[in-house]
């Protein structure tokens, strides 16, 4: 067997919001969903991926030369880059001394992955942490997932998966085995609201949800909390209704909307489908925390 490699966008150390304790996220390239409100747009593309922060250019060409599918043009003395024509190749990217072009994933293998994970073991220890495998959707990589998460069991590190829950039953549970926590998106319970805001049926998420309450997985949720979108008191009704039948979900976790991700859309070439939200207010964030623990669910705000 070829050694195990996968696309990862980003390592974060010392990260205090994705599960308990101190953990170190890897963020895994590839996400079936389109949310509107993402704010990792770079992950959602499988494939690795040209950010262009045009403010830093230079304009001293060497992208140009360095191009060979011919993507990077010079028209009126300013340097434009054709989309369209890019292979994704990375060339530019090395030339660029003012570092306005870098790639969004490059490809590792287990063994690099776990070499990055090992340098924090000693706080994973103290804290009570471990590693978070995010995205992306980090199921759209399984094999590299499940690698990584028996690398981590085999030297005794606590894990947890971030998951959207979109994927088939049968990845679902291998990594549910392999995992100590699944950190597990919930963001909309009306089917067709589901469809315009995420692209995909939620009916997939909610019937691996269920399954997933009959073996006892240990679950965190997490709902996003969008101004308008998702949170009138008929969607966070039925959304409470259906986690307080999960034995398993020994925790909510409301994140509010924030606007952050806005400047990756315009670096990565696309339009921002969000334009004029804006994050939902500290007293609407308590409001509705105590409307889900009137409700009978154990709530917190923040990851
Ligand atoms: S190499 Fe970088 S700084 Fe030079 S022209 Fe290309 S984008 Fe601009
Ligand atoms: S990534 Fe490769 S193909 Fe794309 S613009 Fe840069 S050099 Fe050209």
């Amino acid at each position: 067997m070829g050694i195990q490699k996968g696309t990862v966008f980003d390592i974060k150390r010392f990260s205090i919001h994705d599960g308990p304790g101190i953990r170190t996220t890897v963020f895994l390239k590839g996400c079936p969903l389109r949310c509107w409100w993402c704010h990792n747009p770079e992950s959602q593309d499988p494939r690795p991926e040209l950010i262009l922060r045009a403010e830093r250019c230079i304009g001293c060409g060497a992208c140009v030369e360095a191009c060979e599918a011919g993507a990077i043009y010079v028209e009126d003395g300013r340097i434009y880059t054709d989309r369209t024509r890019c292979t994704r190749c990375g060339a530019c990217t090395e030339v660029c001394y003012a570092e306005a072009r870098e790639m969004a994933g490059q490809e590792m293998s287990v063994e690099a992955v776990m070499a990055e994970i090992e340098r924090d073991v000693t706080f994973y220890d103290t804290s009570g942490g471990g590693v978070t495998f995010s995205g992306g959707e980090p199921l759209t990589q399984p094999d590299f997932l499940l690698a990584l998460l028996r690398a981590c069991r085999e030297r005794g590190i606590h894990t947890a998966v971030d998951t959207c829950g979109y994927g088939p039953w049968e990845t679902m549970a291998a990594v549910a085995e392999e995992t100590d926590l699944l950190l597990y998106d919930l963001k909309l319970m009306d089917e067709a609201k589901h469809r315009r805001y995420t692209g995909v049926s939620n009916r997939p998420i909610l019937d691996n949800l269920r399954r997933l309450a009959e073996r006892g997985t240990p679950i965190f949720l997490r709902v996003p909390i969008v101004p308008g979108i998702n949170d009138s008191e008929e969607e966070l009704r039925r959304l409470a209704a259906f986690a307080a039948n999960l034995p398993n979900v020994n925790r909510v976790d409301l994140l509010p909307y924030h606007p952050t991700g806005k400047g990756k859309y315009e670096r990565l070439g696309r339009d921002y489908p969000l334009p004029d939200l804006h994050s939902p207010s500290e007293e609407r964030m308590q409001e509705i925390a105590h409307l889900l623990e009137d409700l009978g669910l154990d709530v917190g705000i923040g990851g």
